[in-house]
């Protein structure tokens, strides 16, 4: 069986692929990735710090309410009938009110400290939003590009698909699965002449005798190393 119908299908195809890999590696598409991870890597930050802020949030609210019951009883002993207390009943007051309003200073600061902390987060939020804003808005144009470049190039390629389609009925099914099979593994080109005496016209590796009779009886034999399929013209 000949098969030039099939070099010159493969040649088609390798032009098609050469398309898909400039369209694939193109700085369109990879404008598109990048602004892609940039919206991601924003929402990421903001979902970590709605966390964070979730958390402060609980704990200030904590600290509020220990704030509130100690200013309770800090009122309470100040409001307390002291006249009939005696003196180391006075004391005892005295130091429980001086340690109340340590705690007092305390959940003061640690109030004022998580206000602080939530100011942050939120300025910080803003950022991110605000990125991930410009990320999605460039991440649009970039699609829009890339998406204008692609169907330029399908002109190119559908042209290539049907002189493809139009060679493919005369090549026989079977060697047409075979080509796919390897095709679909990434080996391309898939049919490589036999380099003489003895090499793979794909990898380059010598390959054996008995393959290499294989092959001027079939004149096409899989590579042992590569998987391409090695062809010799009567
Ligand atoms: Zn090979």
């Amino acid at each position: 069986m000949s098969i030039d119908k099939i070099l010159q299908y493969q040649e088609y195809d390798m032009k098609y692929i050469k398309l898909e890999n400039e369209l694939k590696s193109s700085q369109e598409a990879k404008k598109v990735m990048a602004y892609k991870q940039a919206g991601q890597q924003s929402i990421d930050n903001l979902t970590r710090m709605n966390d964070v802020a979730d958390h402060t949030m609980e704990s200030l609210k904590k600290s509020m309410a220990s704030l509130e019951e100690t200013s309770k009883q800090i009122d309470e002993i100040n409001n307390s009938e002291l006249k009939d207390c005696d003196e180391k009943q006075l004391d005892y007051f005295a130091k429980q009110l001086e340690k109340l309003e340590q705690k007092l200073d305390e959940l003061e600061r640690e109030v004022s400290r998580g206000n602080k902390e939530l100011g942050e987060i939120s300025v910080n939020q803003k950022k991110d939003f605000e990125q991930a804003a410009k990320a999605a808005k460039a991440y649009r144009a970039a699609t829009d590009a890339f998406n204008e470049l692609k169907k330029k190039m399908s002109v190119e390629a559908g042209a290539l698909s049907k002189e493809m389609k139009a060679i493919s009925s005369d090549i026989a099914p079977q060697l047409m699965e075979r080509y796919m099979k390897v095709r679909a593994n990434k080996r391309v080109p898939v049919f490589v002449p036999l380099v003489k005496p003895n090499g793979c016209g794909g990898c380059g590796m010598e390959i054996a005798s008995d393959t290499l009779n294989k092959l001027q009886e079939k004149k096409i034999q899989e590579c042992p190393n590569c998987g391409r399929l090695i062809y010799i013209k009567d």
